[in-house]
């Protein structure tokens, strides 16, 4: 299995081919388009329990949660302190119980283009430019291309 480093690396060398082809002239579209791209190269390993994907996914989960119990049950500490204390024990069998199976719904074409529709939609509401999308949608391609031969 390629790790993390090999994705960024053919993220990269991605970006180069698809810069040369479509130039970004604003430099913050252009940092968006790169951050995109990148995302979208590790993106799919969301499914793989030990990758960068799926931990900083998880860590996301746990800390919104905890955020979340924290907010809606402010008024009473302890049972606000029993829920935190479940949910630590709990989180992570939780979030490994609805992970997908590893190469499987986020390896496949369709999640490219829904990840590219979700990411120019984004993009479009806050720039007017879907640019971020396309650069992320390419980065996802690369991913699936690089474990498809197995680098
Ligand atoms: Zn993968």
């Amino acid at each position: 299995m390629p790790n993390y480093k090999t994705h960024l690396l053919f993220g990269f060398l991605f970006f180069i081919a698809l810069y040369a082809i479509f130039p970004i002239a604003n430099k913050g579209i252009l940092f968006l388009s790169a951050l995109c791209l990148f995302i979208g190269s590790l993106f799919p390993d969301i499914d793989h329990k030990n990758s960068k994907a799926f931990k900083t996914l998880r860590d996301l989960i746990i800390i919104l949660f905890s955020i979340y119990i924290i907010v809606s049950l402010v008024n009473d500490v302890p049972l606000m302190l029993f829920m935190l204390f479940v949910w630590f024990l709990s989180a992570d069998k939780i979030i490994l119980f609805l992970k997908p199976k590893h190469r499987g719904i986020t390896h496949t074409f369709t999640s490219s283009i829904i990840f590219l529709i979700v990411l120019s939609a984004i993009a479009f509401i806050l720039n007017r430019n879907i640019s971020p999308g396309l650069f992320g949608f390419v980065g996802y391609l690369s991913h699936i291309i690089i474990d498809k031969i197995k680098i």
